[in-house]
């Protein structure tokens, strides 16, 4: 069967997810056997990227099993200098445009910056922020450029309630709770509202 996208669990670095999330791989990493992927580097690790590491990523890119790039992204508060974490990051949306897959996005204090390239780049593919934590106006205003939102174990529960149904997927990433309970928790700020 040939992996879908989205699935449930849009990301997670827990291995043995695999087959029921998106697992996150860097380049190079071997794809596990009927797992669904996505490929990227993180931006704490933008300074260690290489011409070889994009040529390896574009090329896992190719596989129907690898279904988004990423996580990539802009980190304000760790990593490398943004300059240096906006260029990893855009090779990445190359890579996304070129395969057509779908951008998971890491944004930390950087949802403004993101926006811009959004703005700048105007891709084709959807573009969703993972692990989103902000407020119910960062969302409105990432859902008003066409942006996806992803939650995980810890959300604002305001900003769970506003986002439609449409433009909302559901993450692991680094808990280890089901993804169902995970989904649960979330759903009873959407259900609270009506
Ligand atoms: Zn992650």
């Amino acid at each position: 069967m040939k992996p879908q996208f989205p699935h449930l669990d849009i990301h997670s670095h827990d291995l043995s997810r695999a087959g029921s999330a998106v697992v996150n791989l860097s380049p190079g990493d071997e794809i596990p056997a009927g797992a669904y992927c996505s490929v990227g580097v993180h931006p704490w690790n933008a300074d260690k990227a290489t011409e070889a590491t994009f040529a390896r990523m574009a090329a896992m890119a190719q596989s129907e099993s690898v279904v988004a790039i990423g996580e990539c992204g802009l980190d304000a508060l760790k990593g490398p200098s943004l300059e240096v974490q906006q260029v990893a990051f855009e090779r990445q949306v190359a890579v996304s445009e070129q395969a057509g897959k779908p951008l998971i996005i890491h944004a930390v204090k950087t949802v403004n910056e993101i926006i811009a390239l959004r703005r700048r780049l105007n891709p084709a593919q959807p573009w969703i922020i993972h692990g989103f934590r902000g407020n119910p106006q960062q969302a409105a205003e990432l859902l008003r450029h066409g942006f996806f939102i992803s939650l995980g174990e810890r959300f604002n529960a305001q900003t769970a309630a506003m986002i439609p149904a449409d433009r909302l997927f559901f993450e692991t990433d680094e808990s280890t709770l089901p993804i169902e309970l995970i989904v649960e928790n979330i759903n009873t700020h959407r259900n609270a509202k009506n």
